[in-house]
């Protein structure tokens, strides 16, 4: 079942206080900007950074730093 993604709010992120994979897509520095600035517009402190992880970690991923993101994922559930 999707949910609303925090940044666009269509019902198409995959869980609860996520983004969609459109917005999880960054192109380019001023779009990373541009979204984190708009997370953080987002009331709710502790959405607004588990929205600005996701986005970080996948631009991350992207970038080829996954198995160091892997790590960081696997500790930040225990701390959630
Ligand atoms: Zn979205």
């Amino acid at each position: 079942m999707q949910s609303e993604c925090l940044l666009c709010g269509r019902e198409r992120a995959r869980e609860r206080r996520h983004l969609c994979n459109y917005c999880n897509e960054v192109q380019n520095p001023l779009d990373f900007k541009l979204k984190m600035e708009k997370i953080f517009r987002i009331n709710d402190v502790e959405s607004a950074h588990i929205a600005a992880d996701e986005l970080m970690c996948e631009l991350l991923k992207d970038l080829g730093y996954r198995k160091g993101i892997e790590v960081f994922e696997d500790e930040n559930r225990w701390c959630s």
